[in-house]
């Protein structure tokens, strides 16, 4: 395969309600990855979306007393909101219920997976949970309550289209194994290896149209049935491409793509490791090559949940401390493994330790050093700046520390790398003394002229470097960095201060 593209995806959020932080978590992680791939000249497609046909979008529009379009489109609405302060790199975003694109790729993708022999009509009853939109079987309740939600599932008992999974079990089970679907970290690949070795039950693939208040996609033909909402919401991820109406993209993005990347939280692993592969191989389509799996963010401890009271606004949030706190606090201090507590303390805290204090107060301790010994033009360095090493090495190793990082979807560890050569070039203006030399410079040491310039130079092209490691995580902040300083023998502009210290707000958290 020569082909370089890659796409990559978030899940598409179900809009019963306005976005919270989970959500920017995930969709903060994607934008990182793609701008990564970009700046290493891969051509990339970032989408993202809404899952407007949930059943859950109807049952809050009836509690909400408004029509079920008006629900979807006002909270879809605050989703797509998110995208500028949150400095987003979008390509596409598609909506369910809305795009002309999706309605017929998800007929397009039935048709296939029925060609195939793998759709079939039986009588079905099941206990339901709204809220996940799944089947339980009584043996994986939690006494008797989805373990999610915590409410006791529905008894549906109705006629069903069924999708024959039972077939793929083989099929995915190498594909995981193999590492062509490749799911990060491990313990979520064997997790999913672990539920194919159980044994695979096919499931349902449609629900009768009165329970679903009529709202989704019809099933082809057969108008008592609408489509169940996984199949239809997992279909976006070929729809958006063109599947089913104009394929161009399609063969660009998905079957000609070198890696098509899914990012997504360990609560729709399932979904997206077993149900959306099988359906994938049933309509003769490439499976993804590889699934980025996120876990939760808490709020005192607890999952961040409208109904509990811990929800977290990301709008509030990005007003009160702006773009680059609220994605450093994200992509820094969220754990590649492990629920991550969120407080406002706690983002202030890193903000103002790593940021103001750390780049911030790094590069304009660089700036006023340039500005007071060699009035603001960068110096061209004739020698090695002495004692360098540990800061070089942080450089050095900084590339390649973040793409390994960044393949397994730690972002912890890939922003720490980029942190470390803050850290290091700090160490080294203190270390070094710069202003020492100064003074033995003007007492006529040549020597200590050549020093001070070499070390001025290295500590600029430090904190150019730093501008460019930090593209992906904090475009904005890496821009104003990179605008410091002025050409080769021109004066920098210098002088902005690059992030305001932050205090803290009542306002976004519960
Ligand atoms: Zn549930």
């Amino acid at each position: 395969m020569n082909s370089r593209h890659i796409y990559l995806t978030t899940t598409i959020p179900y809009v019963n309600a306005a976005p919270h932080l989970g959500h920017a978590l995930e969709f903060v992680q994607a934008d990182a990855l793609a701008r990564h791939y970009r700046r290493r000249g891969d051509p990339v497609r970032f989408q993202t979306g809404t899952d407007d046909n949930s059943l859950k979008n109807v049952l809050a529009a009836e509690a909400a007393g408004v029509s079920v379009r008006e629900l979807v489109d006002a909270n879809a609405a605050a989703f797509e909101a998110l995208a500028g302060p949150l400095s987003l790199s979008v390509d596409d975003v598609i909506r369910t219920s809305s795009d002309p694109r999706h309605l017929a790729g998800v007929e397009r993708l039935w048709q296939a997976c029925a060609d195939s022999g793998d759709l079939y009509r039986r009588h079905y009853e099941g206990l339901y949970c709204v809220g996940c939109e799944a089947f339980y079987t009584q043996s994986e309740l939690d006494r008797g309550v989805c373990p999610d939600h915590g409410v006791p599932p529905q008894l549906v008992a109705e006629e069903n289209w069924f999708f024959r999974l039972s077939k793929y079990a083989d099929r995915l089970g190498d594909e995981i194994r193999a590492g062509r679907l490749r799911i990060e970290p491990a313990g979520r690949r064997n997790e999913v290896l672990a539920f194919i070795g159980a044994g695979l039950a096919d499931f349902s693939v449609s629900r009768s149209t009165a329970r679903a208040h009529g709202w989704g996609i019809p099933v082809p033909g057969d108008p008592s049935q609408v489509i169940y909402v996984w199949f239809d919401a997992l279909g976006n991820y070929v729809t958006a491409l063109g599947y089913g109406t104009d394929e161009s993209n399609l063969s660009r993005w998905w079957s000609g793509a070198r890696r098509r990347i899914h990012l997504l939280g360990k609560g729709v692993l399932r979904f997206h490791a077993v149900y959306w592969p099988a359906i994938l191989a049933s309509a003769g389509l490439p499976l993804p090559t590889d699934l980025l799996v996120h876990d939760h963010l808490t709020v005192q401890g607890r999952k961040i949940s409208k109904s509990g009271g811990t929800t977290v606004d990301p709008a509030a949030l990005l007003a009160d401390y702006g773009t680059d706190a609220v994605r450093w606090w994200l992509l820094r201090e969220v754990p590649r493994i492990g629920d991550a507590d969120f407080s406002s303390e706690r983002l202030v805290a890193r903000a103002n330790d790593e940021l103001a204090n750390g780049i911030g107060n790094l590069v304009s301790r660089v700036c006023g050093l340039v500005s007071r010994y060699r009035s603001a033009v960068v110096p061209a360095a004739e020698c090695l700046p002495p004692g360098s090493d540990a800061l070089l090495d942080a450089r050095r190793n900084a590339p390649e520390l973040t793409e390994a990082a960044l393949s397994v979807g730690d972002f912890r560890r890939a922003t720490g790398a980029v942190w470390a050569i803050a850290a290091e070039a700090n160490r080294y203006v203190s270390q070094s003394r710069p202003w020492l030399l100064a003074d033995a410079e003007r007492g006529g040491s040549q020597q200590a002229g050549r020093d001070l310039d070499a070390i001025l130079a290295c500590l600029v092209s430090t904190c150019r470097d730093l501008a460019c490691q930090l593209e992906p995580f904090l475009p904005d902040a890496s821009e104003r960095i990179a605008a410091t300083w002025g050409r080769p023998g021109e004066p920098s502009p210098g002088g902005r201060q690059l992030f305001t210290r932050l205090t803290l707000r009542g306002t976004a958290a519960g």
